[in-house]
């Protein structure tokens, strides 16, 4: 990913300054993708949650394959409840 590259260049050239730790700027990182990717509203969030769930029901990796995704659902309670609620009619559908 492109914002990635930019700030292994930019965290290289600031290599030495304490006050910028590794941790800070993956953290600055990830929550520069999330706004920046644009996938992560809710609206979007949710017009893929049915399939997202089917992708973890089905076993798949969606933590990474999915990270924004995934992310949303942890940091947006909103999003994380429709998603769990979700997730139980699917497993209920699946079990008959
Ligand atoms: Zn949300």
């Amino acid at each position: 990913m492109k914002t990635k590259q930019i700030f292994r260049k930019l965290l290289r050239r600031l290599r030495g300054e304490p006050e910028m730790t590794a941790q800070m700027m993956i953290e600055l990182i990830s929550s520069l993708e999330h706004t920046r990717e644009g996938e992560c509203s809710c609206d979007e969030v949710y017009a893929i949650a049915d399939q997202y769930a089917e992708s973890n029901l089905s076993g798949e990796d969606v933590e990474r394959l999915k990270p924004l995704i995934h992310h949303h659902m942890k940091m947006c309670q909103e999003c994380g409840e429709e998603y769990r609620a979700l997730l139980r009619v699917l497993e209920g559908s699946l079990a008959n």
